[in-house]
């Protein structure tokens, strides 16, 4: 599934080739992602050019003079820049073409992605207003944690996964962070000290850096004609590594679910 890491990566793969540049059609192949596709989005974009693309949690956004289209990758979601003469195929549901003979298509296998469009301030949207902090910036602090955790009785794997408390810490950063911090997931969240936040909220950081770096490193193949996604994969420490050993101790790996989702962890390291 995209993380943030890799959103942002997309996000500044696509940039230089869309930023300012006209649009001339948008074709709509099928509209059934998360949600339909809005159809007006084929007379509202014709003729206009996008004069940003940022990005807010998971969502990306792309402002033109009448308003924002909003995406997300959902679970298999990509975004490619080709040629207008790459035909495309099965899964290739939606795509921007510009004036200068680009496209910018979207593959989606699964559909849980979306294409939205809106009119209004993005940080005023339903899917926005109520997000969290951006990990990477100064808003999201240990005391900012402390504080929001303080009457929350839940894991705190649970806690740093959801997106209303910080966006962008997916299942496999959870993981890695908690390994790395010391922390043990199902630790209860509010009876974390400010001390073992600080270290935390670092790592967080880190982590996710590191990603966004590494990502940065595919983006020449980003426009790639065969329209491979710019993914990538990080060296895990702890993720998905059950049954082998710790690499920090060498006892054994544990697993277990929380909230239907993987957890692996150390039970010496982390407590
Ligand atoms: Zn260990």
């Amino acid at each position: 599934m995209p993380e943030l890491p890799e959103v942002e990566t997309s996000r500044r793969g696509i940039e230089p080739h869309i930023i300012n540049k006209k649009i001339i059609n948008v074709i709509i192949r099928q509209k059934k992602l998360r949600w339909p596709i809005p159809v007006s989005l084929k007379k509202n974009l014709p003729g206009d050019q996008i004069t940003s693309v940022s990005r807010r949690g998971k969502y990306l956004l792309l402002k033109t003079s009448k308003g924002t289209l909003i995406i997300h990758l959902g679970m298999s979601g990509s975004l490619h820049i080709v040629s207008n003469k790459i035909s495309a195929e099965k899964h290739d549901h939606f795509e921007i073409e510009f004036s200068n003979g680009k496209l910018l298509r979207l593959r989606d296998p699964r559909r849980f992605g979306a294409v939205l469009w809106t009119r209004q301030d993005t940080s005023k949207h339903k899917l926005i207003e109520k997000l969290g902090p951006e990990p990477l910036t100064d808003e999201f602090t240990a005391d900012y944690l402390y504080q929001a955790s303080r009457k929350r009785k839940i894991a705190i794997k649970t806690f740093i996964m959801n997106s209303h408390i910080v966006v962008g810490v997916g299942n496999i950063y959870a993981n890695e962070a908690l390994f790395t911090a010391g922390i043990h997931p199902k630790r209860m969240s509010h009876r974390i000290s400010l001390a073992r936040y600080q270290q935390l909220v670092e790592v967080i950081k880190k982590i996710l850096h590191k990603a966004i770096e590494q990502g940065g490193t595919t983006l020449r193949d980003f426009s790639s004609a065969d329209g491979k996604p710019g993914y990538f994969q990080q060296k895990l420490n702890i993720y998905g590594k059950v049954d082998q050993p710790c690499p920090i101790c060498n006892q054994t790996v544990k697993h277990i679910r929380q909230q239907q989702r993987s957890t692996y962890y150390c039970s010496h390291c982390q407590n």
